[in-house]
């Protein structure tokens, strides 16, 4: 169904109207340094932005006690002081549709150098039509699409006529647990939408990731008599080479996977951190290498670790002299399976049909090789869940950058999905 009714006209026409108003509330949004640890004012600003829309309002701190019994678990290193998740509850006059949940992830990863950066990154510049700012594209304006959306709606005259979850969460970028937290408090849903970054296409898979940590240990010594020691630096390069040669026996798994054949190396270990030695002088005593690894979808975190824990212990046994105390594993993040989307959903179809009426072409499907957080609600609630959004670039990179353009498209199309899989009833008046 690729035409547009008149109510539904009205509704997109709404969304342009409300797009400078959007534009301005994302721009509040990505002025909040939103890392780790740090949510807590951003989701203040969204707690209030969804409260004064008239949402029955839920927020609470994510808390090891009630989310550590799911198996969807990552193991927490940072303290969740500031990690809060908002969810803002559309509840119809009377329910006719289908009912959605709209996840985004106000978490951002750092900035890294900020000198390298064009504009501060917390200052969201527009120039030529792209908005410029950590987290702009990935994903406040998912965040924003899913707000404005429903405004949109609204302002024509309309609710949708099905409950919507509207859904703000933490800890996207590190384990998962944010969005995990929401399905162990009972938010479900007939399908879910999440506004990530795939210039209007739909991911329908994508890969799992583990994060651990390899301490390697040496023997500290004097630099003019070097060779009495044993250099924990030099013995973390060691290291690293025997799991590079673990993601080359993954990436020649990859190659077999229906999915993710035709992808280049979708399988990364990324050294993303190290830490190691203390004196120029001295024979380093520890080094520690803070690593990412994928996994194809449908391995188990477990079945992955276990596999890291045998690259290094191998290592350990043929290294001898790599000091007397064998390499320390720690898990220090995502322990997250991969998904992939059923095939032929209703959600999908009327993803597709929307998303046809706004750009006039068919909706493309692609597989991402990162973390998403509709392994969630697909692996564990078999909730039928569309990552589709706008478009960016320098995604975790310098000069993150959002297409505007890209912004009203995908809110018309979210806007046009939720109006055709919830219903729309004329709007409630107080
Ligand atoms: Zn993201």
């Amino acid at each position: 169904m690729s035409t547009i009714a008149a109510d539904e006209k009205r509704i997109l026409d709404e969304v342009e109207r409300g797009f400078d108003e959007e534009i301005a509330f994302l721009q509040d949004v990505v002025r909040c340094p939103s890392v780790r640890g740090a949510e807590h004012t951003v989701q203040d600003y969204v707690f209030n932005a969804l409260a004064e829309r008239g949402y029955d309002m839920d927020r609470w701190r994510v808390a090891e006690a009630d989310i550590k019994d799911h198996p969807g678990f990552s193991p927490i290193a940072v303290s969740y002081e500031n990690a809060w998740v908002v969810v803002g509850t559309h509840r119809p006059k009377a329910t006719k549709g289908r009912s959605l949940i709209m996840n985004a992830h106000i978490d951002v990863v750092p900035p890294g150098p900020t000198d390298m950066w064009t504009h501060p990154p917390y200052d969201p510049v527009i120039r030529d039509g792209w908005m410029y700012g950590r987290g702009a594209a990935d994903m406040k304006a998912g965040l924003a699409a899913n707000i404005f959306a429903l405004d949109a709606i609204n302002r024509a005259g309309f609710e949708p006529a099905a409950t919507i979850h509207v859904q703000s969460v933490p800890e996207e970028e590190s384990t998962g647990n944010g969005t995990l937290a929401t399905s162990v408090r009972g938010y479900r849903a007939d399908a879910a939408i999440c506004p990530e970054p795939t210039h209007g296409r739909l991911t329908h898979a994508n890969v799992g990731v583990v994060w651990f940590s390899v301490r390697v240990y040496g023997r500290p010594a004097h630099a003019r008599e070097m060779q009495a020691g044993v250099n924990a630096i030099d013995a973390a390069y060691k290291v690293i080479s025997a799991l590079r040669v673990l993601e080359e026996e993954l990436n020649v798994e990859a190659a077999q996977h229906p999915l993710f054949k035709d992808l280049v190396h979708p399988i990364n270990l990324n050294i993303g951190q190290i830490e190691g030695g203390d004196w120029n002088s001295t024979v380093p005593a520890s080094c520690t290498v803070h690593c990412r690894l994928s996994m194809l979808p449908g391995t188990p975190a477990s079945d992955l670790k276990r596999r890291i824990e045998q690259t290094i212990s191998e290592f350990s046994r043929r290294t001898p002299g790599s000091g007397n105390t064998p390499p320390e594993i720690k898990w220090t993040g995502f322990s997250c399976e991969g998904f992939v989307l059923e095939p032929g959903s209703d959600a999908e179809k009327t993803l597709a049909g929307a998303h046809e009426a706004i750009h006039g072409s068919p909706l493309e499907r692609q597989v991402m090789p990162a973390y998403l957080d509709a392994r969630v609600t697909i692996l564990y609630d078999k909730i039928p869940t569309l990552v589709y959004g706008p478009g960016g670039r320098n995604i975790h990179s310098i000069d993150e950058a959002l297409e505007l353009k890209t912004v009203m498209e995908a809110t018309k199309s979210i806007a046009l999905f939720t109006a055709r899989w919830c219903g729309l009833a004329p709007l409630k008046t107080a």
